[in-house]
């Protein structure tokens, strides 16, 4: 063979060689780049499986979008990424989480409602820099890749989108089918666990509900049992089935004895109503519920009362099943109330006899209501209806008394006054005649202080009233005829006493004349006798009136002196030896009326000097002057005669005198206790027959300021 053929076939060989050559390692090229992107693939999908992992494991919704949205960057490779779950309805009420939009300016809010309009249509969509051009809040994005689901049974949506923006998109790979492809199984799982998230939650919800009613069915177990109420549970032929504790204590009836029975046979009696009996049975008969009050009897055969309340139970299809009975022991609220009621017939009983009048204005319903002696004081008659009784009441009123009353009354309704006390005068509406009326008025509130009646009494004070002038009147007249009497007496015992005076002078100076004999002497010495007894007793009476007509003239007085002055006077008319002491422990100066202490102390110490005994030889009066507290106490011992236990108590007594051995006019201590009491004071006696007499005078002091110079 020619050498040059064979180098030439050589050269042809090697050329086709050649040719293999790189035939092949384009082939093993295209090898490797698939090996590379399965790689690449089975990386995704791994990652994918492994997301998926984690959502299942998510509790929260937070959680689940945060692994979403790590998931697009992670899985498909993009730069960012935005994830929302929510209210299809409102935007603002759910949770979304983004990752690498540092670069994104504006409002991821509103990138958000942007996304919903144009990924509305549900299917995956991929956004090129065409598309994205006719949405300027895009602009930023070279690429964007996401959809936007549905769930339709409870109106939640998920919105899912990862971004390429412009500035990095040469650092990203194209987004090509491949990618879409793996996006598509992406948003399938995804989906897929969005909506089964959603039926767990339902699942959860119910289940919660289940248990929710399951503790509501043990708090009402609870409640049945512990309950202070009696329960009883029957079937529904109203046998017995179950009974609480409350039950067994207020029935005395144990369960196991009532088990089968049917409750009203053995708890209703002799006295329990025939028509609540009735009641009872037409409501458990139609199976309606039932509520009334009824008269049972334990176990004991004791009467108690409950309110009955009873429930027909039926099941979820509608058919009855149980009755159930609530029996709340009722017999102290009753016996309070026939309580009520039989206080309200006393009271009733007491107003109708007292003759008060009884009135109540229901503000709210404005209707009145008044018992008979009301409609009586203000004649208003039986067939008048209640809703008029304020108005007639208000115009009763005489016109001068209408107004202060109305505002008297308005003031307890406005709250200003908690009650009101008025004395008015009313016409009667039938009669015409006017009376006067004690009415009190009071206001009743409910606990939250709203005004809801005002509650009056009236008591018709007319006769008192009238009465009460009459002794007025009468008392004025008394007070008249009094000092009348007293100035007759006063003139008439001046007017005897001037004769008298003469009849004394021309006795004495005939006796002193000397010039009749013996017999006409003592007659005439009997005659002046007789005339001194009575100038005495009209000087006393003269006295006793002085001191009730005139008034109290209060002065600056030596009481020292004036007893001095008294004894001197006195020591005279004895012949007898009498001593006088005079002791005090306050200044001689005393403030009082000068005329009523010189009559006190002259009958007093007259007395003590008239009533000595002759037989002992230091007869004495003793007058000790002192104060004690706010009072002048006078206290005149003497060391007489005495006066007997049973006089004591009645010399004060007018004309009353104690002995017959003296000649005196039983006035004069009379006249003394009309004096103390004119000076608001009081006096007594202390005595013992044969031992002596102590006078007491305690009279208030009259003005302070005179008796500061005290001796102590
Ligand atoms: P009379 O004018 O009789 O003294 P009084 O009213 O002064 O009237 O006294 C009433 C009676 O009290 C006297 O009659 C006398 O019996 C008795 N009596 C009053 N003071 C004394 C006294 N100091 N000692 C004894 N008896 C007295």
């Amino acid at each position: 063979m020619h050498t040059s053929d064979q180098y030439l076939r050589l050269k042809r060989d090697f050329a086709e060689l050649q040719l293999r050559v790189t035939q092949f390692s384009s082939v093993e090229q295209q090898l490797i780049i698939a090996r590379d992107s399965l790689d690449q693939e089975l990386v995704q999908y791994k990652r994918l499986n492994k997301l998926s992992a984690a959502i299942l494991q998510a509790t929260s919704e937070l959680e689940f979008i945060n692994l979403v949205t790590d998931g697009i960057i992670d899985i498909l490779e993009l730069e960012s990424s935005i994830v929302f779950v929510g209210d299809s309805e409102d935007l603002n009420s759910g949770y979304f989480s983004s990752e690498g939009l540092g670069h994104y300016k504006g409002n991821q809010q509103h990138l958000i409602s942007v996304l919903f309009n144009v990924l509305s249509t549900g299917n995956n969509i991929h956004l090129n820099k065409e598309d994205i051009q006719k949405h300027k809040e895009l602009h930023v994005f070279s690429d964007v890749l996401g959809f936007l689901f549905k769930d339709d049974t409870k109106n939640s949506v998920l919105l899912a989108v990862g971004f390429v923006g412009v500035s990095n998109a040469k650092l990203y790979r194209n987004i090509d089918n491949r990618t879409k492809s793996i996006f598509s199984v992406f948003s399938d799982k995804i989906k897929l666990q969005f909506l089964n998230r959603n039926k767990n939650t339902k699942i959860k919800e119910q289940l919660e509900r289940i248990s929710q009613s399951e503790i509501e069915l043990k708090k009402l177990s609870m409640i049945a049992t512990n309950t202070k109420n009696g329960v009883i549970i029957a079937n529904k032929f109203g046998e017995i089935e179950w009974v609480n504790n409350s039950f067994s204590k207020t029935s005395g009836y144990e369960m196991h004895e009532v088990l089968g029975k049917k409750p009203g046979n053995f708890l209703q009696g002799l006295e329990t109503s025939p028509d609540a009996k009735s009641a009872i049975s037409e409501a458990l008969s139609k199976k309606l519920p039932i509520e009334i009050v009824l008269l049972n009897y334990d176990k004991r055969g004791r009467e108690y009362y409950v309110q009955l309340e009873v429930i027909p139970v039926f099941n979820d299809h509608g058919e009855h099943v149980n009755f159930i009975a609530l029996q709340k022991d009722m017999t102290d609220e009753i016996k309070y109330q026939q309580e009520i009621l039989r206080m309200n017939s006393k009271f009733e009983l007491v107003t109708d006899s007292s003759k008060i009048g009884i009135w109540e204005w229901d503000l709210i319903n404005k209707s009145g209501v008044c018992n008979s002696n009301l409609r009586q004081q203000f004649g208003i008659s039986e067939e008048v209806s209640s809703d008029l009784i304020f108005s007639i009441f208000k115009n009763s009123i005489l016109p001068e008394d209408k107004e202060w009353v109305m505002k008297g009354i308005y003031e307890v309704i406005h709250g200003t006054a908690l009650n009101v006390v008025q004395t008015f005068r009313i016409e009667n509406n039938l009669t015409g005649k006017q009376s006067t009326l004690h009415c009190f008025t009071l206001a009743e509130k409910d606990t939250k202080g709203n005004l809801l009646r005002l509650i009056g009494s009236t008591f018709d004070i007319t006769d008192s009233i009238n009465a009460q002038q009459d002794i007025l009147e009468k008392n004025e007249e008394l007070k008249k005829i009094n000092s009348e009497l007293d100035n007759f007496v006063y003139s008439v015992s001046h007017d005897l006493r001037s004769p008298l005076v003469s009849i004394k002078g021309i006795l004495m100076n005939v006796l002193r004349m000397g010039t009749l004999d013996e017999k006409a002497t003592r007659f005439l010495q009997l005659a002046e006798v007789s005339a001194n007894r009575l100038d005495d007793t009209i000087q006393e009476i003269m006295e006793y009136s002085k001191n009730a007509r005139l008034g109290l003239t209060l002065e600056e007085v030596n009481l020292k002196a004036l007893c001095q002055t008294i004894f001197d006077d006195l020591r005279f008319s004895v012949e007898d030896y009498f001593e006088f002491h005079y002791k005090s422990t306050i200044s001689d100066l005393i403030f009082t009326d000068k005329y009523r202490i010189t009559a006190l102390l002259k009958n007093i110490i007259g007395n003590a000097v008239k009533y000595h005994r002759k037989d002992i030889l230091n007869p004495y009066v003793e007058l000790s002057v002192k104060h004690d507290h706010e009072a002048l106490v006078l206290t005149v011992t003497d060391n007489g005669i005495g006066i007997s236990e049973k006089s004591i108590s009645r010399i004060f007594e007018m004309f009353y005198r104690a002995t017959t051995s003296s000649v005196g006019t039983g006035l004069g201590l009379y006249i003394c206790k009309e004096i103390v009491t004119k000076l608001n004071g009081e006096i007594s006696a202390e005595s013992q027959e044969g031992i002596g007499t102590t006078m007491l005078v305690r009279m208030p002091k009259l003005n302070a300021k005179d008796y500061e110079n005290e001796i102590n």
